[in-house]
């Protein structure tokens, strides 16, 4: 991490840094910044500011692009479930239909954590500074 700011929530990018790590670190829940604090205090609810970097996260707000990204996966793995399930088997429509809404939603669950630390940390590392 490098900082070329004295103020802890003013982050200015070198040109050697990847932004990859950063994204890394938000789809891992914490502190794209750091790497060590967490990002979430509750299930999608994110901290004030990191408890090791001070960064400050709660202005950071990546709207409903976590939830598209979410249903995005999700509807992939369905459909591919689907396929192999509805080819494969003799499964009646409404055994198969349950058995993937509750896949989807599990999945959507899942992933919406993590894709909202991905779209957070492209949303900071994509500004020069961060106030
Ligand atoms: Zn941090």
């Amino acid at each position: 991490m490098e900082n070329n700011s004295k103020d802890p929530n003013i982050w200015t990018p070198s040109k050697t840094e990847s932004i990859w790590p950063r994204l890394w670190r938000g789809m891992k829940l914490r502190c794209p910044r750091c790497g060590t604090g967490k990002l979430f205090r509750a299930y999608l609810k994110p901290v004030a500011q990191c408890s090791n970097c001070d960064k400050k996260w709660e202005h950071v707000r990546a709207d409903l692009a976590p939830a598209w990204a979410s249903m995005t996966i999700a509807a992939h793995v369905t459909v591919l479930v689907w396929h192999v399930f509805f080819w494969q088997t003799d499964m009646p429509n409404w055994q198969l239909t349950s058995i993937l809404s509750v896949i989807a939603t599990g999945i959507c669950l899942i992933a919406l954590p993590s894709m909202k630390g991905l779209f957070m940390a492209i949303i900071w590392a994509k500004r020069t500074t961060d106030s």
